[in-house]
């Protein structure tokens, strides 16, 4: 089994020869009669932002074994800035055609142009407009759904006719192999969105949950605890997370993603997911029935416990908290006795989510509990504020660099611990996050 380090690596590898050998391919073999070097340049940069368009499908499949050595919040980041790098390659491939071609503008007039630059002109707009969706859709005012599914609709059409825009030209492809090649590339594009929307569906379908328990908890929250039916569940790492479909089928476009919050250390496969009503689906999270079916996809996530560390340090803000109750109730079920210090920002007293809870688990954890309000009551002695570097050097011992941090709440909470934890010394490979905003 190769490490998280070296199974990246090889990932990496891999995708840089789907971008490239197709592109490289072409060179071999039979070749059309040379042209200026910025014309041959504008080509090669199509055909690679073909190739990063045609993959993005495969980044978000949800390829538990390709996204693990990373964690999904930064498969996600890393498919937005690769979409930003193959729509400026694809843009730019009309940009330099006309600047060094200026006859070919005339190709923008679709009404007299072949079908090949129309299938070109049909591609570059759904990119545009798949971008700026995707960029500024809160802006716009767009439901997450309805961005979704738009989303998946530009980024369909944007390839199909991309590749009958290549197709239509077949400049290069003149030889039977490397029309194979596309072919064959181009099925497996395909392929990856059959398997994401069809195939695993219907596995998920297989392997339903019924909900057992509806709990309120403090701060506009509830769990729900998830009994597999017919089946016996899947294991999970504390602090990973999954897909949850609350009505409707798997093949309903969105399911959406929450933190386990209970132990991994049950055998039973029974979850426990703790939510916070915030939007549309989490306005309604009350109201589920006892005894409804749901359908779970996962575990996801590389947010998780496991490295060598004298003690964990969880630092969590509002409902960021639901992995690390997952974590200190899988430590605590597993009876280890290494320290466990819990910096929690809430808004207020009343509003501390699972408060309970976790005086409960100090009796069977070596837990060390750092209340931070930012609306404390009258009288209230414990931190207050922002959870920062000074709040760090007050409750956790030096050195600083030998303990594991995990992190996760808001993203501009998250930003400014990581700083710093940087300027206390602490180093990259010692800190973990979960962001829930994948935007
Ligand atoms: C890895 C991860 C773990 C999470 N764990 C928890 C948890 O344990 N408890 C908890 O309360 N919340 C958690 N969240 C946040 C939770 O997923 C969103 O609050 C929820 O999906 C919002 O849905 P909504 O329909 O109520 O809100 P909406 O009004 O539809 O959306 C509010 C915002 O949530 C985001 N969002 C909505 N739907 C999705 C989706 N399908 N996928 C990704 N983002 C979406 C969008 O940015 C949107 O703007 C987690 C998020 C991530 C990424």
């Amino acid at each position: 089994m190769l490490g998280y380090a070296a199974r990246g690596a090889v990932w990496v590898a891999i995708y840089l020869a789907f971008v490239l050998a197709p592109l490289f391919a072409l060179m071999l073999g039979s070749l059309p009669p040379p042209r200026d070097f910025w014309t041959e340049f504008s080509a090669a940069l199509g055909y690679a932002g073909l190739a990063m368009m045609g993959l993005q499908f495969g980044l978000t499949a949800r390829f538990r074994y390709v996204t693990a050595p990373w964690g999904e919040d930064v498969i996600y980041h890393f498919h937005r800035r690769l979409s930003l790098v193959a729509i400026g390659l694809i843009i730019a491939h009309p940009l330099i055609l006309f600047a060094v071609r200026p006859e070919l503008v005339a190709l923008l007039n679709s009404i007299q142009a072949p079908w090949r630059a129309r299938f070109a002109a049909l591609s570059t707009y759904s990119l545009i407009a798949l971008v700026v969706m995707a960029l500024w859709r809160v802006q716009l005012n767009i439901r997450y759904e309805t961005w979704h599914l738009a989303h998946i609709a530009l980024a369909l059409v944007a390839v199909g006719a991309g590749l009958l825009h290549m197709i239509g030209w077949g400049f290069y492809l003149t030889d039977p192999w490397k029309r194979g090649l596309w072919i064959g590339l181009t099925m497996f594009w395909i392929g990856l969105l059959i398997y994401v929307r069809i195939v695993k569906p219907l596995f998920i379908l297989r392997r339903p949950y019924l909900v057992s328990e509806v709990r309120e908890e403090r701060g506009d929250t509830w769990t729900l605890a998830m009994q597999p039916e017919g089946h016996p569940g899947f294991g999970f790492r504390p602090g990973q997370f999954g897909w949850l479909t609350l009505t409707g089928s798997p093949f309903k476009i969105t399911g959406h993603p929450f933190s386990f919050s209970s132990s991994a250390a049950t055998t039973d496969g029974r979850v426990e997911m703790s939510i916070r009503k915030l939007g549309d689906l989490t306005a309604r999270i009350d109201k589920t029935p006892v005894g409804s079916r749901v359908y779970l996809d996962g575990p996801y996530g590389a947010f998780t416990i496991g490295n060598p560390a004298d003690m964990h340090v969880l630092i969590a803000g509002g409902v960021g908290n639901t992995p690390m109750m997952s974590m200190m109730r899988t430590l605590a079920d597993r009876g280890d006795k290494r320290p466990v210090v819990l910096i929690y920002g809430s808004k207020n007293w009343e509003s501390i989510t699972f408060r309970e809870q976790l005086e409960a688990l100090r009796e069977r954890l070596n837990l060390t509990i750092v209340h931070v309000l930012s609306d404390p009551p009258a009288g209230w002695t414990g931190e207050q504020g922002r959870i920062d570097a000074e709040i760090f050097k007050r409750h956790l011992p030096p050195p600083f660099a030998d303990h594991e941090y995990f992190i996760c709440g808001p993203n501009v909470m998250m930003d400014a611990i990581e700083k710093a934890l940087g300027e206390l010394g602490a180093p990259m490979s010692k800190y973990h996050s979960e962001r829930y905003s994948f935007v």
